[in-house]
């Protein structure tokens, strides 16, 4: 089967084929770094990452480009809170970043580029977009001519007229129409800016992708993707932008991916029902959350609970003993008991399952199907495992195809949770467990006191303070 892709634009599943044989220039919009990542931005990252791994073991070469916008309102106001400067706080945000999605086994992009380091070639584009007509200045910002725009709505599928219709009409006299949107924000007194021909600001959202994209990548990319929220309008202000320009296609697949829901609600910053990813990892495995997010088709909605993490864990375990086992086997097995005719028979039925694996893959990336022959996987190397003559070039065929899915996926089968914590982790534990007592913050006191729990450490609360002793 040849790896199909459904591709936004077109609303259908296409088979998917790169402007050139064997290499892939792929684009991700990242995050805006005022802030920790919350669980829901992480299924786009862990996704995407599971998109370029099943693309890389498909033999293409990847060029993935995922950006940092490192400026904007947020910053500014995260910088005021903070009391440091807007590059601090993108500095600090990054590296948090970096901290948390290591961890996921996220791979390194080709380039992460910053909007603050890129600011000449968005100047240059927003200047060459003003030459073309499709931009104007308004009293120091610069507004994109959406209506110039004939393809515009073709991604989120809503005729301008209609647009027009829906658009809130605000007393903004600074745009010629409401569906005009900014690619340059002038400065309010005291805050950052770069020097530009249209005066002192800074760039709108939706002009650092199509600049950076471009730089990177060059004028038409085979895949541009993001969460779903981002068709409109985010992408679709992209490609007006980007194609008005070049008058090229700017990316021939679109993907989204759909929402983190909590409680039944999509996971948001703004709705205030988020939990940081960097607090997530605190209680669970890293392998855990990436299993549980690809339990799930990326395109259909994903429901965080303890239940459905927990299935997840549940389910990781059950890979992992298999896993754990056939090694043991592999080790231990002293005579080879090669019974040629039985011997082919399950080496056949694990290149099936191989296939069936890679066949869901090329459907859409349907890494919940591909899971569910993972599975099927590991119980075939269980029944295997009880038989009393084994050969080991089936145990290491069905260890090394444990391996190379989990590869795929992006999860480690070697169970870590099982190291002890270090005497020097469980004091800096109670100390914080004792300075959250003493700002009242009772929830993360009695979080650390479980976590200990867990671990098996037992806390004794004593006139000299608090003691330990492992259980
Ligand atoms: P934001 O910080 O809101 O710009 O989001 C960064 C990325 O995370 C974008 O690709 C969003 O579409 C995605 N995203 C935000 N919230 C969720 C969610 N609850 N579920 C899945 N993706 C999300
Ligand atoms: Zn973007």
């Amino acid at each position: 089967m040849s790896l199909q892709i459904y591709n936004t634009l077109t609303r259908e599943k296409e088979i998917f084929k790169p402007i050139n044989d064997g290499k892939v220039k792929m684009y991700v919009c990242g995050p805006t770094v005022y802030n920790y990542i919350h669980i829901g931005n992480a299924r786009p990252i862990i996704v995407f990452d599971t998109v370029r791994r099943y693309l890389t073991y498909r033999g293409y070469d990847v060029q993935f480009v995922s950006n940092f916008t490192d400026v904007d309102d947020k910053l500014i106001r995260a910088a005021e809170e903070l009391k440091i400067s807007v590059p601090e706080v993108a500095d600090k945000f990054i590296g948090a970043y970096f901290d948390d999605v290591d961890q996921l086994n996220v791979a390194k992009a080709t380039v992460n580029p910053r909007v603050t380091e890129n600011m000449d070639e968005i100047i240059a584009f927003i200047s060459a977009l003003i030459e073309k007509g499709f931009a104007y200045e308004s009293q120091g910002d610069v507004y994109y001519r959406t209506k110039k725009f004939a393809d515009y709505g073709k991604l989120s599928q809503q005729p301008i007229a209609e647009l027009q219709m829906g658009a809130r009409v605000l007393a903004n006299d600074l745009k010629e129409d409401q569906l005009d949107f900014v690619l340059w924000k002038s400065a309010k007194p005291g805050e950052i800016f770069w020097e530009s021909p249209f005066g002192k600001g800074r760039p709108g959202w939706h002009i650092e992708c199509s600049t950076l994209a471009r730089k990177y990548l060059g004028d038409t990319i085979d895949i541009h993707a993001g969460g779903q929220d981002l068709i409109f309008p985010h992408h679709e202000d992209e490609i007006a932008q980007s194609e008005a320009l070049t008058g090229k296609t700017f990316a021939n697949y679109w993907m989204h991916n759909g929402f983190l829901n909590i409680d039944g609600e999509k996971m948001s910053k703004s709705l205030g029902n988020f939990i940081t990813l960097h607090d997530v990892l605190k209680e669970h495995d890293p392998n855990v959350i990436r299993f549980f997010m690809l339990s799930v088709h990326y395109r259909r909605p994903i429901s965080l609970s303890d239940v459905t993490l927990n299935d997840a864990e549940n389910g990781l375990m059950r890979l992992r003993t298999t896993y754990h086992n056939l090694d043991y086997r592999i080790q231990s097995v002293e005579d080879d008991f090669s019974d040629a005719e039985h011997k082919d028979e399950w080496l056949e039925q694990l290149t099936e399952l191989k296939m069936q694996f890679e066949d869901e893959m090329d459907d859409d990336f349907n890494t919940a199907n591909a899971i569910t022959a993972f599975h099927e996987l590991s119980k075939r190397a269980n029944i295997y495992l009880t038989r009393d003559y084994v050969s080991v070039t089936v145990l290491r065929e069905f260890y090394s195809m444990m391996r190379l899915f989990a590869e795929v996926l992006g999860v480690r089968l070697e169970d870590t949770s099982q190291v002890e914590l270090q005497d020097a982790e469980i004091d800096a534990l109670i100390l914080e467990r004792l300075q959250a007592r003493n700002e009242r913050n009772f929830a993360r006191a009695d979080e650390i006191r479980d976590l200990l729990k867990e671990k098996n450490i037992i806390l004794e609360d004593t006139a000299h303070g608090t003691r330990w002793k492992r259980g």
